[in-house]
């Protein structure tokens, strides 16, 4: 068991530089050293390279972390935008890589339409300027638009810019090609490892959430996350997960954006307990 015991913290969700976080993977595992969470996962977007820097960073300075390998697989359900969290699988599975390849580079040509939306709208960034703030991440997001329009000084928060003009429905929001969320599960599956549905209440329709419950063979899901409602977390999905026979997991996703919840690593504690059944899948 790694020497995890009870009345410890764990965080299954957060994103590193590899993605849209901000930090890099060394930064990440010092706030968990300082935060005292002694079980992560780092799951970017569509990326599973921060790993090895991350487990070099824990070896160096917090042996006692237990780190996950993970990835958060952006899928389409419909109309729905359905994250899938995978853990512990294979990382040189070639066809994980080779869909999580082709996914980065949907992103890549979606940004580039939403950057010439966006400059379209009036605002002068460019797409290098976009890449610049992404340094050098194969996994390139709205967070990385939202943060040039910042530093630009045209917006207050990058949440400003999601509501005004890149969450979806607004105008410079843009569509890409995804997997389905049954895809990235057997994908996952097939690379030896488990799959839990992120962040449910992000899905907006709890019909939509059983529907994806009863056609894709998830093995858990993820209800300590800062989009569920208090009673969404402690009673309607913890409920549901239990009716369904799924794990519980929870993860604070983590990003680095001191405006948007949590600002630090820590500030959305999840009890070891709370995500045992996943941790422990694996010895
Ligand atoms: P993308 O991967 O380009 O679809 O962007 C998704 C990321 O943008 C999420 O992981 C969040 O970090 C952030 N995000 C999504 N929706 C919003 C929103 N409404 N406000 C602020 N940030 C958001
Ligand atoms: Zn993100
Ligand atoms: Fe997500
Ligand atoms: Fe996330």
């Amino acid at each position: 068991m790694l020497g995890v015991t009870k009345n410890m913290l764990a965080d299954l969700h957060i994103h590193t530089t590899f993605s849209d976080g901000i930090y890099t993977p060394a930064e990440i595992i010092k706030m968990a050293k300082k935060a005292k969470i002694r079980v992560l996962a780092v799951t970017d977007h569509d990326n599973t390279e921060a790993f090895p820097s991350a487990l070099k960073a824990v070896e160096e300075f917090y042996p006692e972390l237990r780190l996950i390998q993970g990835v958060e697989i952006d899928t389409f359900y419909g109309k729905y935008t359905v994250h899938v969290l995978g853990y512990y699988f294979d990382s040189t599975n070639p066809e994980l890589q080779e869909k999580l390849a082709w996914t980065r580079e949907g992103r890549k040509r979606r940004i580039a339409t939403m950057v010439d939306k966006v400059r379209a709208h009036g605002y002068d960034i460019t797409l290098e300027e976009v890449q610049k703030e992404a340094h050098g991440s194969t996994s390139i997001g709205r967070p990385h638009i939202a943060r040039v329009m910042v530093n630009k000084g045209f917006f207050p928060t990058t949440q400003a810019v999601f509501d005004e003009l890149i969450a979806k429905g607004r105008p410079c929001y843009c569509e890409q090609e995804k997997l389905t969320p049954k895809e990235a599960v057997d994908l996952i599956h097939k690379a030896g490892g488990i799959a839990v549905l992120a962040h449910p209440s992000e899905v907006g329709d709890t019909k939509v959430v059983n529907q994806l419950l009863d056609e894709v063979p998830f093995d858990g899901m993820e209800i300590w996350h800062p989009s569920a409602t208090a009673s969404d977390m402690t009673s309607s999905w913890l409920q549901l997960a239990k009716k369904r026979n799924l794990k519980t997991s929870g993860g604070s996703d983590f990003h680095g954006d001191p405006k948007r919840f949590p600002a630090v690593l820590g500030g959305f504690p999840i009890d070891y307990d709370n995500v045992a059944a996943i941790v422990e899948w694996k010895s």
